[in-house]
C-alpha cells in the first residue's frame, strides 16, 4: 500500500479498538491505546496508536490527535523504562509499505535494546507466547504515572 490510500477499518489495529481481536493492553486514555506487539523485536515492544482516528500514517493525522499520541508515546516510553530497565528505546514509525508499514493504522513502536542483544527482524520474528505478553503488559502497566 502506498503513501496514497484510503483508511480500511478491517485492519488489525481498527479490531483490537472495536474489542473484536484480543491485545496485552498496557496502558488506554481517552486518545491513545498502548498494547504488546505480537511480533516482537525485542521483549516488551510495545505499540501506542491513536483511538479516534482513520489515518493510515503520520503523514495523514490531523495535528491535534498526533499532538495526544506523541504525548502518549512518551508517558509509555517512560513506563517501559521504568519496568524493564533498557539501555535504550528504539521508537519508530513507518509510513508506506515500502518504508516497512504492515498496518495501516498510525502507530508508534517503542522497542527497549540492551547492550549486546540483537534487534529482531521488524514484521519478521516469531510470535510470542501471550501469557509471557500479558505478564510484560502488566508490568509496564504498573509503572504508568
Ligand atoms: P508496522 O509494520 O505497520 O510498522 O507495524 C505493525 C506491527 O504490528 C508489527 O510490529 C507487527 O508485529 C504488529 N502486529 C501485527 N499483527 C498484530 C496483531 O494481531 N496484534 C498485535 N498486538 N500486533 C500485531
Amino acid at each position: 500500500m502506498s503513501l496514497d490510500g484510503t483508511y480500511d477499518d478491517g485492519n488489525i489495529f481498527a479490531k483490537i479498538l472495536r474489542g473484536e481481536m484480543p491485545a496485552a493492553k498496557v496502558f488506554e486514555d481517552d486518545h491513545v491505546l498502548a498494547f504488546m506487539d505480537v511480533f516482537p523485536q525485542a521483549r516488551g515492544h510495545t505499540l501506542v496508536i491513536p483511538k479516534h482516528s482513520a489515518a493510515r500514517n503520520l503523514l495523514d493525522e490531523d495535528p491535534a490527535v498526533l499532538a495526544k499520541l506523541i504525548l502518549g508515546v512518551q508517558r509509555v516510553a517512560r513506563a517501559v523504562r521504568a519496568a524493564l530497565k533498557p539501555d535504550g528505546l528504539v521508537i519508530t514509525q513507518f509510513n508506506g509499505a515500502v518504508a516497512g508499514q504492515t498496518v495501516f493504522h498510525l502507530h508508534f513502536h517503542i522497542i527497549p535494546r540492551w547492550d549486546g542483544v540483537a534487534l529482531g527482524r521488524h514484521a519478521e520474528g516469531g510470535m510470542a507466547d501471550p501469557v509471557e505478553l500479558k505478564a510484560l503488559a502488566e508490568q509496564i502497566a504498573a509503572k504508568i504515572s
